[in-house]
């Protein structure tokens, strides 16, 4: 019956707010506001109106015998042409969850919390609301950003009554919540549950991230008149490290702990058919669940690259782009977790999360635990985003079971 409720919201959200080519919930826009009002029709069902924090995050309170508070976090806005449950598929869950203990006084506060824009479609800054909420956002980062057609974020902002410069004062909202636990239910945007055929999973963690631009050097010269031993080719230097690198990640790979790492860019000078490449620029994505192995990746990386630059006769510097700590969850919410996944679905697959996503922002302020969902072709941010209903009603149910065995819990 709960489930059955979360799914009837979603294909009703999804009907108001998409169109042929997907969801069309972006941020700040006029498809979101709507999917915002259509939710507060939801929430006053029940009772509920919800209060805007400095930031724009909207939360939905329901009062318990105690204040210890459980949180249920989410987002209502999608990428342009997105997929029907990116976002949508916690908030619903959460809506469920206030549904849940509407005659019956939860044993704790329940709230509710709609991020304001998780995606940064628009404006390319990502957890933008529960990064202004956790402190880390700087304003500086952001005062500068505008969109495609040259709206500058302040003035999205303002348009939705939320002052850039005092977004920072959302922190002192989320800080007067005794918080005693953050949950998100979220679809798993990748094909590892698919592959299992498994209907839900328990999220570990988000991944740190070691990224770099890598800038292999040697010399540009005549394709037929340099013979091969006398060559500095900086392209070979570069696809000879990817080889390695990939090696690097495969040995770093246990049963218990997946880790990944990404060659996406290669630019070669002069890209010239008949020259030697003198110069090749690639990008390398570093990512593990667990801080030391990512370091330990990363050492590797940069050994592998030198001894292979010295082979071919080329030099190689590394430059960083940009990197995020791990995200570990909390271990006594992942077990209650596991508990719930096992009870409803019969097993409990324990996965990292590659996307970071809202509750990575909680992690310094309280405990979190994330619960994840099949996905069909592992796809997400498309109209073809989806999950079999077989498998999304036991999401729900799993998920519905833990928010009421975190409530319970002492
Ligand atoms: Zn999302």
């Amino acid at each position: 019956m709960h489930a059955r409720n979360v799914i009837n919201d979603l294909r009703e959200l999804a009907k108001l707010t998409s169109n042929a080519d997907g969801a069309q919930r972006l941020a700040w826009g006029p498809v979101w506001r709507q999917a915002r009002q259509w939710f507060n029709g939801k929430l006053a069902e029940l009772g509920i109106t919800p209060e805007l924090d400095a930031a724009g995050n909207s939360w939905a309170t329901r009062r318990g015998d105690s204040d210890r508070t459980v949180i249920i976090g989410s987002h209502l806005d999608s990428v342009p042409n997105g997929g029907w449950l990116d976002g949508a598929l916690g908030m619903m869950a959460g809506l469920e969850a206030l549904r849940m203990f509407k005659d019956q006084r939860p044993p704790v506060t329940l709230k509710v919390v709609d991020w304001a824009d998780e995606e940064g479609a628009r404006f390319s800054r990502s957890l933008l609301g529960s990064s202004a909420a956790s402190g880390s956002l700087e304003v500086s980062e952001v005062e500068h950003l505008a969109d495609k057609t040259g709206v500058r974020l302040v003035d999205a902002l303002k348009e939705n009554g939320v002052e850039l410069s005092r977004m920072h004062e959302s922190q002192k909202h989320l800080k007067a919540i005794n918080a005693k636990a953050y949950l998100e239910l979220h679809i798993e945007q990748g094909p590892v549950l698919e592959a299992a055929n498994k209907s839900a999973g328990i999220v570990i963690g988000t991944f740190g991230v070691e990224r770099h631009l890598l800038r292999f050097v040697g010399q540009a010269a005549h394709s037929g008149s340099t013979p091969i031993p006398m060559r500095k080719d900086a392209f070979l230097a570069a696809a000879e490290s990817t080889l390695a690198f990939r090696e690097i990640a495969r040995k770093h790979t246990t049963p218990q702990s997946r880790v990944v790492c990404t060659v996406g860019t290669v630019k070669v000078e002069p890209g010239i058919v008949t020259a030697v490449p003198g110069v090749c620029e690639i990008s390398l994505d570093q990512r593990a669940l667990d801080a030391g192995v990512l370091a330990q990746m990363l050492a590797d990386a940069r050994a592998a690259s030198w001894r292979i630059a010295a082979d071919n006769n080329v030099s190689v510097e590394w430059q960083r782009i940009w990197k995020i700590e791990p995200r570990p969850f909390d271990p006594a919410l992942i077990k209650l977790c596991a508990e719930a996944v096992q009870e409803v679905t019969g097993d409990a697959p324990r996965l990292p999360s590659g996307p970071l996503h809202d509750a990575a922002e909680m992690v310094p302020h309280m405990p979190v635990v994330m619960m994840f969902t099949y996905s069909s072709n592992g796809l997400s941010h498309c109209k073809e985003e989806d999950t079999p209903e077989e498998h999304l009603e036991k999401a729900i149910d799993a998920f519905l079971l833990l928010v009421r065995k975190v409530s319970y819990s002492t």
